[in-house]
């Protein structure tokens, strides 16, 4: 059983007109599923808010503060980056988001569901400890990794980004945290311009150089990741599932197929097979080119209900 994670709310977060993180997005994706006849074969689920408790084991309290204080109450929006707003939604999506990913977590490693896709925004690899940032509020992924570890007892959980944009915020938090391997693929020289040197020996970085096609990424997969992740052992594989790598999307410049997508989800499904009994919990964290992110989501959701 894959369970697939919504909200009402998540539609409802803005950071403005004609900003590409926009509802837009899970509405593509939706349709798509819908159309597809994968809607019916998932068990949907709404998710539930974090609790303050479960987010503070990746960020501190300041952090809970300081997004609760700029949420504006008296404005369309409030800007925290040049790129990266609040509308009166946004706080309690961010909580929702920051939840399915948990509740994700205990129902795979309950036995309760094989895999997870979280169908959330905003989304959260860019936000550091202390630091709202790219789009991110909350690190949902990282929030469900430390749910993992402090609240199931795990020993070793696998975090997988392959969003084109480097997961500064999980590597930030997790960097040397022995309990944890990150691997990632990223362009380089883009947005968050970091992730060249890895911040720990825990993290398996690897950069991406521009209008580069699917190939040197399954070289990657193949050469590194898998051999890396085999050696590791998780007990469960938690993946930042973005899809701006894709060659329609104008975010990055990478040149990734849909054939892509496929390839890497059951990539990522054999492997969890093989390690952590097939538990893997998905969330989606980029995707900016409509009609290709519904797809390789459907690509990836394909791949999880295979498991
Ligand atoms: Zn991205």
């Amino acid at each position: 059983m894959t369970v697939f994670f919504t909200h009402p709310e998540f539609f409802k977060h803005e950071m403005g007109p004609h900003h590409p993180e926009s509802a837009e997005r899970l509405w593509a994706i939706q349709d798509h599923l819908t159309r597809k006849g994968l809607l019916a074969l998932l068990d949907t689920r709404e998710a539930e808010p974090a609790s303050d408790a479960s987010i503070q084991r990746v960020h501190s309290a300041q952090h809970l503060e300081n997004l609760s204080a700029l949420a504006p109450s008296d404005r369309p929006y409030r800007a925290i980056d040049a790129d990266t707003a609040m509308n009166s939604h946004t706080l309690r999506a961010a909580y929702l988001a920051c939840g399915a990913a948990i509740e994700a977590v205990d129902l795979v490693l309950t036995g309760q569901a094989r895999n997870a896709f979280c169908a959330v925004r905003p989304p959260g690899h860019h936000a550091e400890r202390e630091q709202a940032m790219g789009f991110c509020f909350i690190n949902n992924i990282a929030a469900a990794a430390a749910h993992a570890l402090e609240i199931h007892g795990l020993n070793r959980v696998a975090i997988i980004d392959f969003d084109v944009h480097h997961g500064n915020g999980t590597e930030t938090i997790f960097a040397n945290d022995d309990r944890v391997l990150m691997v990632s693929t990223f362009e380089r020289s883009i947005y968050p311009y970091s992730g060249e040197a890895p911040l720990g020996r825990n993290m398996l970085n690897i950069p991406l150089d521009a209008y580069t096609n699917g190939a040197p990424m399954r070289d990657a997969v193949q050469r590194q990741w898998i051999p890396a992740l085999q050696k590791f052992k998780p007990e469960l594989i938690l993946i930042s599932a973005g899809f701006d790598a894709h060659r329609e999307d104008d975010m990055s410049h990478l040149l990734w197929s849909d054939q892509d997508y496929v390839w890497l989800s059951q990539q990522i499904v054999s492997l969890a097979q093989a390690t952590c009994k097939g538990r893997i919990v998905s969330s989606l964290e980029g995707g900016y080119a409509v009609h290709a992110l519904a797809r390789s989501v459907g690509h990836h959701l394909d791949a999880l209900l295979c498991a």
